[in-house]
């Protein structure tokens, strides 16, 4: 597998990630973490590149931690003394159809796929698909998902969850755009599927895309969580700022492991604190 070389920036980073890993600084943040019950990790994945790659990281998750459904997950069926881990993935990609599923299939494991309604609207017509890109995910383009693809995953036991209409930072709306992209989402989803949403994820989902108002506005549209892009373990004492742990395509087995284990969130704690 060929790795593109990161840039210093990243490389800085996961030095730091790896030294807070080693130096034990991770471990003794998750003895603290544990304090709260089973430590719970989010990971959210965007599009699968290759599937060699991302079949190796579902291997190093098995082996190591306690991968969970997303009816575990709902439920809090956890391991009391492992890391149980939930892996999601957003906006809807054809890879996900191509790559994801099979290895999925292989391994008996269960996804959250988050997807953006209007993409799946468009995903037959390349300009729009390229805008869509371009302009609502800010990407280069790539194959998007189809409704085809949305049901195929829902048959095979996969949850859907909504991600809005077309990815937009709601916080910018006013609140009549924001319920549209939030519901209007949700009622295409569902008639599609015949099923009831219950897990929804913020576009973009860092704290500054991420308001009260837009929380209340999932909460009143009859979701029963939000995710955000927060890396952190679970607290569920806050089911609509669920955090998510980002993994980049080409992370090797070791900067997962790192990253489930809790290396990113202290690095991320440091910058924060840094910068102030
Ligand atoms: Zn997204």
């Amino acid at each position: 597998m060929k790795r593109k070389k990161r840039s210093i920036p990243h490389r800085v980073r996961d030095i730091l990630i790896f030294l807070i890993t080693i130096l034990g600084i991770a471990r003794m943040y998750r003895r603290w973490a544990k304090k709260n019950g089973p430590l719970v990790r989010v990971l959210v994945f965007h599009d699968v590149h290759d599937r060699e790659w991302f079949e190796l990281m579902m291997e190093t998750l098995t082996k190591h931690y306690h991968v969970i459904t997303p009816e575990d997950f709902h439920a809090k069926h956890f391991h009391p003394n492992r890391i149980n881990v939930l892996v999601t993935f957003d906006d809807g990609y054809a890879s996900w159809e191509t790559a994801v599923q099979s290895v999925f299939k292989e391994n008996e494991l269960r996804g959250l796929f988050f997807i953006n309604s209007a993409l799946m609207d468009v995903a037959h017509n390349g300009e729009w698909v390229e805008l869509f890109m371009r302009e609502r995910l800010l990407i280069s383009p790539r194959a998007p998902l189809t409704w085809e693809g949305v049901q195929k995953l829902h048959d095979a036991g996969h949850t859907i969850g909504g991600h809005s209409l077309t990815h937009p930072n709601l916080t910018n709306l006013s609140e009549e755009d924001m319920v549209r992209e939030i519901l209007d989402d949700k009622h295409t989803i569902e008639r599609h599927l015949n099923t009831i949403l219950t897990d929804f994820a913020y576009p973009f989902g860092t704290r500054a895309h991420v308001s009260e108002a837009v929380c209340e506005s999932v909460q009143a549209s009859g979701y029963f969580h939000g995710y955000t892009t927060v890396s952190r373990f679970v607290d569920f004492d806050e089911p609509f700022s669920i955090p998510r742990t980002c993994i980049e395509n080409e992370s090797t087995p070791h900067e997962l492991k790192r990253w489930v284990g809790g290396g990113y969130d202290l690095f991320v704690i440091l910058k924060d604190i840094c910068v102030r």
